[in-house]
């Protein structure tokens, strides 16, 4: 007899094992497509682990694959399992999971980048975004040229209160490389803190799980892996729009080895340069020869609070790039270059 609580939420029914799938189905790795397979259900199941009690919840998986992490979601007890899946082949042996856990898993052969989350659960299960996360969860092993664009998307979401957290604080239990989930949860002072670690720590808790050795992996990537579980908070730690922090970020850390000041200057234009950067600094109370990787969350916040007044007193602030400038001289210069040269005879 079963043991309450101890025993498995959902038991599948016997079937062909990861491995037998791939091989049934041809489903050969794509080094391109950077598709590592965890066949491993042990392994599995303790990544699922980290997203918390799943009996009842909706999940969505990004990228299954041959399915061996959406094994061990079904085997959490999950209400509703949504696989979005860009590569057409994984689909049948997706199929075959889904007959195995009736009426629990709708299938989507989709990009996650462009998948809209807004509509993908019940209403119902929308929470205040004051109170506990909402039933909701999102899992994912995806390739690394994938997972970040698609956390720095979904922290404007965050931000935003949009896409997966229309529904309230959606948590993420996601992979990254091991070096990468490193600078998503850096502290100020770390070698690894970076644009990412102000990007996702002022808007989720975020926690470094457990790291994956390549080694697990079929085929082995040339890295490690780390599971990374992201909730967001209620109140982030920067109140400002989402683009105007990544602005900001981006600057302090665009010269990293540097003082923080010169790449906080490259938030202003040539002219005025000087005196707006020192303005912007002693107003935010940030000594100007810190490194952009030892400023605090608050020195972040105290910046960006001021460039947000400095940028609603001279609106043409905001939309200054410092790139754009330098491209636009050197255009200049060379085409002054050609025109002065002597023409040939
Ligand atoms: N989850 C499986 C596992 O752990 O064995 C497969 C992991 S493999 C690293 C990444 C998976 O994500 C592949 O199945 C790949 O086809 C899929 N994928 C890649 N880009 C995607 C995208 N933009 N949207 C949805 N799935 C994607």
């Amino acid at each position: 007899m079963a043991v309450p609580g101890k025993a498995a939420a959902f038991r599948l029914p016997p079937l062909p094992t990861v491995g037998e799938i791939i091989k049934l189905f041809k489903l050969k790795a794509q080094k391109q497509l950077s598709q590592n397979f965890l066949l491993d259900l042990r392994l599995t199941d303790k990544i699922v682990k980290q997203a918390g009690e799943l009996r009842s919840a909706h999940v969505c998986e990004v990228g299954p694959g041959p399915g061996g992490i959406t094994r061990s979601i079904l085997s959490a007890g999950v209400e509703q399992l949504l696989l979005i899946e860009k590569d057409a082949r994984f689909i049948p042996g997706l199929q075959i999971l889904s007959e195995a856990a009736p009426g629990k898993v709708h299938i989507v052969h989709g990009d996650i980048l462009t998948y809209k989350m807004e509509k993908a659960f019940p209403k119902h299960l929308k929470k205040n975004w004051e109170d506990e996360p909402p039933d909701i969860h999102i899992i994912g092993n995806l390739p690394f040229s994938v997972s970040t664009p698609l956390i720095i998307k979904w922290l404007e979401n965050v931000s935003k209160k949009d896409g997966p957290f229309i529904y309230g604080r959606t948590q993420m239990t996601l992979t990254f490389q091991k070096e990468v989930a490193e600078r998503l949860t850096a502290n100020a002072g770390g070698k690894q803190r970076s644009r990412l670690s102000i990007m996702a720590q002022h808007l989720c808790t975020v926690e470094n799980r457990f790291v994956i050795p390549g080694q697990a992996f079929v085929p082995k990537p040339e890295v490690d892996v780390a599971v990374v579980h992201f909730t967001p908070l209620v109140q982030p730690k920067i109140q400002q729009p989402f683009k105007l922090v990544e602005k900001v970020v981006q600057s302090v850390f665009q010269f990293r080895r540097k003082y923080c000041f010169r790449g906080i200057a490259t938030l202003f234009p040539e002219s005025g340069r000087l005196e707006r950067t020192e303005q912007l600094m002693m107003t935010a109370n940030v000594d100007p020869t810190l490194r952009p990787y030892q400023l605090s969350m608050s020195q972040f916040r105290n910046l960006c609070n001021t460039y947000r007044k400095m940028c609603d007193e001279d609106p043409s602030l905001f939309v200054y790039n410092y790139r754009e400038e330098l491209r636009q001289r050197k255009k200049m210069r060379n085409l002054r270059k050609s025109t002065s040269q002597p023409k040939q005879p």
